[in-house]
């Protein structure tokens, strides 16, 4: 029985000489290999020719540090092999890379679903990230789009995602509140008025500050101004 870790390799290595030196060429697996050769070389003249450090090393990297503690619980290579894990391994490794290309940042998939806590967490994230009203969670083809294939996966109810940004935004105000008494330089204060086509007007509070050498701009206030004179 091979250990699980071998299962990240092509499944025989190569034996040659290196340098003089008699060496087990172990090849990646991953259809885009992270590392910066896609071998580990094994020396058989040293007394750690048997330890998987370095496949380890380079599992992770390729990987991902879940998908190899995943494999590890496994009984050995085969069983690895068969179990699904290098599948979405080597798809997430994938979808990376297209991002990579996109030059949009590198984006990570977990294997692992969110626990219901994340996922309550992943929501308010979503809606407040890409203006998205709440009612969206309780979407039909979102649900089915989220849901189908696992059924029993948590997804928060509107209301529930409705609660959490209001309590995830009095944290962040006083977070913001805080960080500003404490700010060591310089604050600038700005405000910004003007009326909406509708004719409504609005005025909008704003503090500029230099934070780890980039500026920062922060919505403090938005109000809408109800003058009868305007
Ligand atoms: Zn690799």
């Amino acid at each position: 029985m091979k250990a699980p870790v071998y299962a990240f390799f092509k499944s025989d290595p190569v034996f040659q000489h290196i340098d003089g030196r008699p060496c087990h060429v172990f090849t990646c697996a991953a259809a885009h290999c992270r590392n910066p050769t896609n071998t580990v070389h094994r020396y058989l003249d040293t007394k750690d020719s048997n330890s998987t450090s370095g496949l380890r090393k380079h599992a992770e990297k390729c990987w991902g540090a879940e998908a190899l503690k995943a494999a590890q619980s496994a009984a050995d290579a085969n069983t690895v092999r068969s179990s699904g894990i290098l599948a979405s391994g080597s798809f997430s490794g994938a979808i990376d890379k297209i991002f990579e290309r996109l030059g949009k940042g590198r984006v990570t998939y977990s294997h692992r679903a969110h626990t219901k806590v994340e996922s309550r967490a992943e929501c308010v994230r979503w809606v407040a990230e890409s203006l998205h009203p709440v009612g969206i969670v309780g979407d039909r083809g979102f649900l089915s789009i989220a849901k189908t294939g696992r059924p029993d996966h948590y997804i928060p109810s509107p209301s529930t995602v409705s609660r959490d940004l209001k309590n995830a935004f009095v944290k962040c105000r006083n977070r913001i509140a805080k960080y500003l008494q404490e700010y060591d330089g310089a604050l600038s204060f700005a405000t910004d008025a003007w009326t909406s086509p509708n004719h409504r007007a609005f005025v909008a509070f704003t503090v500029h500050l230099e934070h780890n050498g980039v500026p920062l701009s922060l919505l403090l206030d938005f109000v809408e101004h109800n003058s009868p004179s305007l």
